[in-house]
């Protein structure tokens, strides 16, 4: 009863291939990797707002550096001019003249002062941004990592399992007749349900149909039996 044996082994087959296909779709379907493409995208996110946040802090303090710098100048000239015009020996006119200059470089000076007070604010905030984002990234690339440690292990485990499958099924394979495993790769490849079933009863393990006394004699005539419903090889 040879071609009975062979045609057991493919039922013992099939069920390993069942048992891979739904270790490879469990390892690309981890829960986890939804939380990870998640995490990875939040991390992309933080990080491009912590380097904008730094970049305008840079801006910012270039900026304070300049107008301190132009205000400083600026407070040199207006006391200078300040000391010229109580040092005395002017004509009326010229004083005059020197008064409406220290005034208009004081007013200068007032104003610088607001924009440094202005801009030291916005540093202030700035640099809060930039130590919140800071600690928001830390936070989300260790989330990644963790996440990264627990899918290389789950990966891992599903691993070891296939490669235990693929060993069985290495030793099956030879106990099959080619012809067979051919017409049954070409079967899988065609469709995503059972393409062996056992004959039980009548009733066809593939599509769970029943076979007439005539259709099971019909299948039974066939090489390999098959289905007249569903074409599955049936296993006596
Ligand atoms: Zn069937």
């Amino acid at each position: 009863m040879e071609p009975v044996r062979s045609l057991h082994d493919l039922l013992d087959l099939q069920d390993v291939d069942a048992h891979i296909d739904r270790l490879i779709d469990q390892r690309q379907n981890l829960p986890e990797l939804v939380d990870y493409r998640a995490t990875h995208e939040a991390t992309l996110a933080v990080g491009t707002a912590r380097d904008e946040t730094a970049a305008r802090l840079r801006e910012l303090e270039l900026a304070i550096d300049k107008t301190s710098g132009e205000l400083e100048i600026t407070q040199v000239k207006a006391g200078a001019e300040e000391m010229r015009l109580y040092a005395g020996g002017l004509s009326a006119r010229d004083a005059d003249y020197l008064r409406r200059e220290v005034e208009l470089l004081k007013g200068k000076v007032g104003g610088m002062e607001e924009e440094v007070l202005e801009l030291m604010e916005s540093r202030e905030e700035v640099e809060a941004d930039l130590t919140r984002l800071d600690a928001e990234l830390t936070v989300e690339t260790s989330r990644k990592t963790e996440l990264e440690a627990g899918i290389r292990e789950s990966w891992r485990l599903i691993d070891a399992e296939i490669a235990v499958k693929e060993h069985r099924k290495s030793e099956i394979v030879p106990l099959i007749d080619e012809d067979l495993i051919d017409l049954y790769e070409g079967l899988r490849a065609s469709r995503d349900d059972r393409v062996v079933g056992a004959l039980n009863n009548g009733v066809c393990g593939a599509c769970h149909l029943i076979l007439s006394s005539a259709e099971e004699n019909e299948a039974r005539q066939q090489d390999p039996p098959r289905c007249v419903h569903c074409r599955a090889i049936l296993v006596p």
